[in-house]
């Protein structure tokens, strides 16, 4: 059996390599690396596979996040919330821009941002909410879209982890994860559902005035060469890395597939098993599990993690501690017990190998190891 990973970078390079060699040997022999035509053709591409007007492609999924606050005009001193259960990178740019971080709790069962806590937390200075589709599956749009328009609040979609993801409103129209809110944020770090051999990221918006300032800022605040209109930044996505998001773009929905069918699985596999939470799907959502994560209680989750790595089965803890409780963020507002679910979650989760090259053997393998532990434990 070949070595589980949590992601296999490689065994998902060995399939398409013949059409990704040639792509990149393409810009090597143009030598257009830096805004070729690989850059413009990749940007097209998935403006047609979300249904959004402008996909601007930066350098990473921070840069695409940061940016989307600048082109939205955020001054010093406003107010923008977001979970406390995320990646640091949805914090950190907030923080960086001189805005403040409101963090919120999250939702026990599906680990995205509380839309009531959302509620509760707006104050005159609240400028924007920044939801996360944490893990795959979309927070509750309706929600977050309504309470913006009735409090007058811009939304930034963090999609790092949701690119492919939809979510179905209640009046029954459908919508890419990224394209509901003013500014939809991705990455293509190599491990996230559609990832690049390097850094990437990019900016997804249906307001062409905004399309254009997010142009202009992520090109150095310039419009024509070597006039800047305003403070920008550098942050491009290469045409190297662009060549191997079109190839893989073409296969998004083939590999978001793979992922749902591995969930089924471990779902089919713990269902009998009270020690073991499975992720619980939104129903309006459709989930891309670039994580799948459990819960686990009355086990020692750090010990069956353990456990797993000693017997080659990787496992991971996403998140082990949530953002009101990190050095960098504590800044005197926030203390234990702030927000209890994320504390909960922080000291319950644990995430299982999950890409598009597991298989039958591999997958029953981390199954048995994980429920030999339990059986063992409770
Ligand atoms: C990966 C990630 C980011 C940042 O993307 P980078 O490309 O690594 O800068 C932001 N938010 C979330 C939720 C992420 O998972």
């Amino acid at each position: 059996m070949k070595a589980i990973q949590m992601v296999d970078l490689k065994g998902q390079y060995d399939k398409i390599k013949e059409e990704v060699d040639s792509r990149i040997q393409g810009v090597l022999s143009t030598s257009t690396f830096i805004n070729g035509p690989e850059v413009k053709g990749f940007q097209v591409e998935l403006e047609q596979y979300l249904q959004v007007k402008h996909v601007i492609p930066c350098g990473n999924g921070t840069d695409a996040l940061q940016v989307a606050m600048m082109a939205l005009g955020l001054k010093r001193g406003d107010e923008v919330i977001t979970t406390t259960f995320t990646f640091v990178a949805t914090a950190e740019v907030i923080a960086l821009l001189g805005l403040i971080p409101v963090l919120v709790d999250c939702d026990e069962d599906t680990f995205l941002i509380s839309t009531e806590a959302v509620r509760n937390a707006i104050t005159p200075k609240t400028k924007a909410i920044i939801p996360v589709h944490l893990f795959g599956q979309c927070c509750d749009m309706d929600e977050i879209m309504e309470i913006a328009n009735e409090n007058d609040l811009f939304v930034i979609e963090d999609a790092a982890q949701s690119i492919g993801s939809s979510f179905h409103f209640k009046e029954g129209r459908s919508q890419q994860s990224g394209t509901i809110g003013d500014f939809g944020c991705t990455s293509f770090f190599p491990s996230k559902n559609l990832g690049c051999y390097g850094d990437g990221g990019a900016l997804f918006t249906n307001d062409d005035a905004l399309a254009d300032k997010a142009r202009v800022i992520v090109n150095h605040g310039m419009k024509v060469r070597y006039y800047h209109d305003e403070i920008g930044v550098n942050s491009r996505l290469d045409s190297i890395q662009a060549a191997v998001l079109s190839v893989k773009l073409k296969r998004l929905n083939e590999y978001g597939n793979a992922r749902r069918a591995v969930a089924w699985h471990y779902d089919e596999a713990f269902k009998d098993l009270p020690q073991v939470i499975t992720p619980t799907r939104v129903l309006n959502s459709c989930h891309v599990f670039h994580q799948y994560t459990l819960r686990i209680v009355g086990v020692d989750r750090n010990a069956l993690q353990r456990h797993m790595m000693d017997n080659g089965t990787p496992a991971m803890i996403y998140y082990p501690v949530p953002l009101h409780q990190q050095k960098a963020y504590l800044d005197n507002r926030y203390q234990d017990g702030d927000f209890p679910i994320a504390e909960q979650l922080a000291a319950e989760v644990l995430s299982l190998p999950m890409h598009t090259e597991l298989d039958k053997e591999q997958l029953n393998k981390v199954t048995e190891t994980l429920k030999s532990f339990i059986l063992e434990n409770r």
